[in-house]
C-alpha cells in the first residue's frame, strides 16, 4: 500500500487532523475495553466495531499498530460520578457467583463476541486486577508531583492543581461550578475524583489489595493511565472510546497521565464513537437493563456479521438508530452482497488479488475505484461511502470480474465482512432436510407456531435456516 495521509477527527482539537505517528511507521493505539460484570450490549459492540475499522485502516495504510485494550475487572461504581453501587458486586449478587467468577465468565463471553464480529485481536489485553502495583506506583508519582490529597479514608486527585483540567471535554470550570458542593463531602473541588478507595466506601468489597493508604481498591480511571503507559510508553498516538467517556473517564485519564508523567499532550489524537440509540435518542446502557446482546440477535436469526454490516451503514461520529426493521434491511443486503461475490468466485475469480494483478496492470476504472476507497477510509473512516462504492463497482460493466473480486477482497480487509471467503459447503443430514421441508410448508401456510418449533428442532441438531421469500437455505449453526 502506498504511503498515505490519514485524517482523523480529534476530539481534543475538535477538528480533523493529519495523523503523524510519534515513531514513523508505527502507531500506539489504546481502546478502553469492557467492564466485565455483564454481557457487552450491541451499543458497546458498535464502539468496538468502529475501533476495529480504525485499526484495519491503519494497517491497510502499512502502519504497524500496537493495540492495547484493557479489561476492567475491578469493581467500579454504576454511576459515573463516584456514586452508586459497585458494578462487579452487583453482577455477583445477581448471579450468586464470586466477583472473580463473574469477571472471568464475561471476559470470555466478550472475546467470543469479538471473534464472531471479526474484530482483530488486540496486541495486548491487560486486566486491571493484574496491574494493581502499576496503578499504585502511578498514584505515588502523582503524590510526589503534588496532585494528591487524602480525605475520609480515600485518596483524591486534586483537579485544581492542573492548569488545563477538562480540556478534552471543554468543561466549564468557572467560579460558579467550582463553588458547587460536591456529592462526596471529602472532595475539595467538584471535579476531584478518587484514585484509591479504602474501607470508607464499601465494607463488603470483595476485591481488595494492600497499599500504603490502607487496604482498598483503585478508582475507575487509574487503570487506563497505568496500563497504557506500561504497554505504549509515556506518550502515544491514538486513544478511543465511546462519547460517554469524554467528560469523566478520559478527562480524568488525561489529568492522571499528564500529572504523573509530565507530558502534554499525553495522547495526540482522541477519537470517540457516537451511541447506538433506541427509538429517537435513548442510549442503550448496561445499567438500565434495556440492552440487547449479540446472543439475542443470533437467537432471532441474525448473524454477527449482519450486525457488523448494520454498523457500517452510519459514520462512527453519527448516532445510529437501532430497530429490527433496520437490521432486517442490513441482513438482506449483506446476503445479497455475499451472493454477488460468490458468483464472482464461481465464475473463476477466486484467488485473484490486487497484489497478484499488480497495481500497474489495473484498468483505469479499477484504479479510480481504489483511489475513491482510499480517499474515503483516510477521510476519518467514511465507511458508508465505502459500502456505496462496493455496490457501485459490482454494477459497473467497465470492470472485469477478476478486478471486481480483487477490489472487493482488498476493501474487505477494512470492512471485515469475510466477503472473499468461498461459500461453506454444508452437508445436511436427511433428518434435517425433512424438518426444513416441513418447516417451509408450515411457513407458507403461515403457521408460525409450528414453523418456530421446527426451526428449534433444526437448531438443536446443529443447523440453522436462513429464509428468503418462498425458499430457505440450511447453514451450520454458529
Ligand atoms: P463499558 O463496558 O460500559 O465500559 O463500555 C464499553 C464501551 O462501549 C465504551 O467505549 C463506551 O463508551 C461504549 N458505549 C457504552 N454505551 C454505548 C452505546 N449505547 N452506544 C455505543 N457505545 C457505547
Ligand atoms: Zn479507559
Amino acid at each position: 500500500m502506498a504511503k498515505a495521509d490519514i485524517y482523523l477527527y480529534n476530539t481534543l482539537s475538535r477538528s480533523k487532523e493529519k495523523l503523524v505517528p510519534i515513531v514513523s511507521g508505527k502507531v500506539g493505539l489504546y481502546t478502553c475495553g469492557p467492564t466485565v460484570y455483564n454481557y457487552a450490549h450491541i451499543g458497546n459492540l458498535r464502539t468496538y466495531v468502529f475501533e476495529d475499522i480504525l485499526r484495519r485502516v491503519l494497517e491497510y495504510a502499512g502502519l504497524k499498530v500496537n493495540h492495547v485494550m484493557n479489561i476492567t475487572d475491578v469493581g467500579h461504581l454504576t454511576d459515573d460520578a463516584d456514586a452508586g453501587e459497585d458494578k462487579m458486586l452487583k453482577g455477583a449478587k445477581r448471579e450468586k457467583k464470586t466477583v472473580w467468577e463473574v469477571a472471568d465468565f464475561y471476559t470470555q463471553a466478550f472475546f467470543s463476541d469479538m471473534k464472531k464480529l471479526n474484530l482483530l485481536d488486540p496486541s495486548t489485553c491487560p486486566k486491571a486486577t493484574d496491574h494493581i502495583k502499576e496503578q499504585l506506583s502511578m498514584i505515588d508519582k502523582l503524590d510526589k508531583n503534588g496532585f494528591v490529597y487524602q480525605a475520609g479514608g480515600n485518596v483524591y486527585f486534586d483537579t485544581s492543581k492542573l492548569s488545563d483540567y477538562g480540556k478534552l471535554a471543554g468543561l466549564d470550570l468557572s467560579a460558579a461550578v467550582k463553588n458547587r458542593v460536591a456529592v462526596d463531602k471529602n472532595k475539595k473541588n467538584v471535579h476531584d475524583f478518587v484514585l484509591w478507595f479504602t474501607k470508607s466506601k464499601f465494607d463488603k468489597q470483595a476485591m481488595k489489595w494492600e497499599s500504603r493508604f490502607g487496604v482498598g481498591y483503585p478508582g475507575w480511571h487509574i487503570e487506563c493511565s497505568a496500563m497504557s503507559s506500561k504497554y505504549l510508553g509515556k506518550q502515544f498516538d491514538i486513544h478511543c472510546g465511546g462519547i460517554d467517556h469524554i467528560s469523566v473517564h478520559h478527562t480524568n485519564e488525561i489529568a492522571q497521565s499528564e500529572g504523573a508523567l509530565g507530558v502534554d499532550p499525553w495522547v495526540k489524537i482522541w477519537m470517540h464513537g457516537e451511541f447506538l440509540v433506541i427509538g429517537d435518542s435513548e442510549k442503550m446502557s448496561k445499567s438500565k437493563d434495556n440492552f440487547l446482546t449479540l446472543a439475542v440477535l443470533e437467537e432471532k436469526g441474525y448473524s454477527a456479521l449482519d450486525y457488523r454490516y448494520f454498523c457500517l451503514s452510519a459514520h462512527y461520529r453519527k448516532p445510529l438508530k437501532f430497530s429490527f426493521n433496520a437490521l432486517d434491511g442490513a441482513k438482506a443486503t449483506r446476503k445479497k452482497l455475499q451472493k454477488r461475490v460468490w458468483s464472482l468466485i464461481s465464475g473463476g475469480a477466486s484467488g485473484v488479488s490486487l497484489e497478484k494483478i499488480g497495481r500497474g496492470n489495473l484498468s483505469e476504472v479499477a484504479i479510480s475505484y481504489l483511489e475513491s476507497f482510499e480517499a474515503a477510509v483516510y477521510d476519518d473512516l467514511n465507511m458508508p461511502k465505502v459500502v456505496a462504492l462496493v455496490w457501485d463497482l459490482l454494477k459497473d460493466n467497465d470492470l472485469s470480474d477478476s478486478e471486481k473480486y480483487a477490489l472487493i477482497v482488498s476493501f474487505d480487509s477494512v470492512l471485515g465482512l469475510n466477503l472473499g471467503a468461498e461459500k461453506e459447503k454444508v452437508s445436511v443430514p436427511a433428518e434435517v432436510k425433512v424438518l426444513c421441508e416441513e418447516r417451509l410448508e408450515a411457513r407458507l401456510a403461515k403457521d408460525w407456531k409450528k414453523s418456530d418449533k421446527l426451526r428449534e428442532k433444526v437448531r438443536k441438531l446443529g443447523f440453522d435456516i436462513v429464509d428468503s421469500s418462498n425458499a430457505y437455505e440450511v447453514v451450520v449453526k454458529k
